[in-house]
């Protein structure tokens, strides 16, 4: 007799949804990441319970029609790259097609959908993986998508969640750094109904540091940029003495994806050498913008980790950019307007 089978749809999704879901945040993250990719100028997030109640983003972006709609829950089913040539290529955050799948595998969601073309949008309800109801619906141009019982049919993956209050702070933490690299992006984060944080969408990167570090840390930020025919850098640094014991305030994004790399938090805290005691680092917001071909995104399922062709040079490049608006306050002896 065969041991060997080929899983069914649903199990297989429930496994991958191990890999993109991990907690109520990831699920946050994949939804804004697909606002952003559509578009959207306004983004609402509104938790429930930590996140395991519900969680709805909606969005105004340029939504989903009737047919795709159902496209949309399956699995490896993307607008957003045809070809694995395409993957070379990556301008949109997403591109898996995993996501939404991923999460109404585990979860009861519910979506409404509207695109302009439209004077009425598609609603589909999908529980644990399961297809319970779908039809025409009225509702605004844009996406709006409800994620209820999030786990429910995976009680191991419930029992590893921290608190409320811990999921939310990520939550939070997420926002404060979409916000950042999206300044054109009105955020607003809502838990239980009450207001946690809004961005003012206003195009100006001073103006969301001040939303998320308040106005008093914004007004000593000191400005950066950086630009050669391939690499653009824009942002704000914090001055030494706003300096933090981690280095969770160090935001960096690179062509709009919130990166986590090491390399990149070392060539800014090198570019501060000097400045900061051990333990300490910066205050920091920096958006790198460079030719998509220099990038691989598709490193890891979260799409955090990515690799830069040519790495070195972007590092140093980040390093003496640092260096130089420190030296334009000020701050380093000497250096002020020598390079
Ligand atoms: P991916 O983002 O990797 O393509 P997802 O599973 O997250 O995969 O989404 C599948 C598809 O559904 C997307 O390619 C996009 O066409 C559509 N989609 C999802 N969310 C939205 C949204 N908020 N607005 C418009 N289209 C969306
Ligand atoms: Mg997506």
């Amino acid at each position: 007799m065969p041991r060997i089978i080929v899983l069914d749809e649903n199990t297989a999704c429930r496994i991958a949804a191990g890999e993109v879901v991990e907690r109520p945040v990831s699920v946050v993250k994949e939804l804004v990441e697909n606002s952003l990719d559509a578009d959207a100028g306004n983004i609402t997030v509104a938790i429930a319970g930590g996140g395991l109640e519900s969680i709805t983003v909606v969005d105004n972006g340029y939504g989903i029609s009737q047919e795709d709609a159902p496209l949309a829950f399956q699995r490896h089913a993307t607008s957003k790259i045809k070809t694995a040539g395409d993957l070379y290529q990556i301008g949109t955050l997403g591109f898996r097609g995993e996501a939404l799948p991923s999460i109404a595998a585990v979860s009861d969601l519910l979506i409404k959908t509207r695109i302009r073309e439209n004077n009425e949008g598609y609603c589909l309800n999908i529980r644990g993986g399961k297809l319970i109801e779908e039809g025409p619906v009225g509702c605004r141009i844009g996406t709006m998508v409800t994620v209820r019982e999030l786990f429910f049919n995976t009680p191991a993956r419930l029992k590893h969640l921290k608190s409320k209050a811990t999921e939310i702070g990520l939550v939070n933490e997420l926002l404060y750094k979409m916000a950042l690299i999206n300044p054109g992006v009105g955020f607003l984060l809502t838990h239980n109904g009450r207001q946690v944080f809004q961005s003012p969408g206003s195009a100006k990167l001073l103006e969301t540091v001040a939303a998320v570090y308040g106005v008093n840390v914004a007004s000593v930020m000191i400005p950066l940029e950086y630009e050669d025919n391939e690499i653009k850098i824009e942002g704000y640094i914090g001055k030494p003495e706003l300096s933090r014991s981690s280095k969770q305030q160090i935001t960096t994004a690179v062509n709009g994806r919130i990166v986590r790399n090491l390399a990149i938090h070392a060539a800014i805290e090198e570019g501060y050498r000097g400045l900061l005691t051990v333990g300490r680092y910066p205050v920091a917001v920096l958006l790198l913008k460079m030719p998509p071909g220099m990038l691989d995104v598709n490193v890891h399922p979260a799409k955090m980790e990515i690799k830069i062709e040519t790495e070195e040079k972007v590092l140093s490049i980040i390093t003496s950019t640092v260096r130089k608006a420190l030296g334009e306050v000020n701050l380093i002896p000497g250096f002020s307007r020598v390079v």
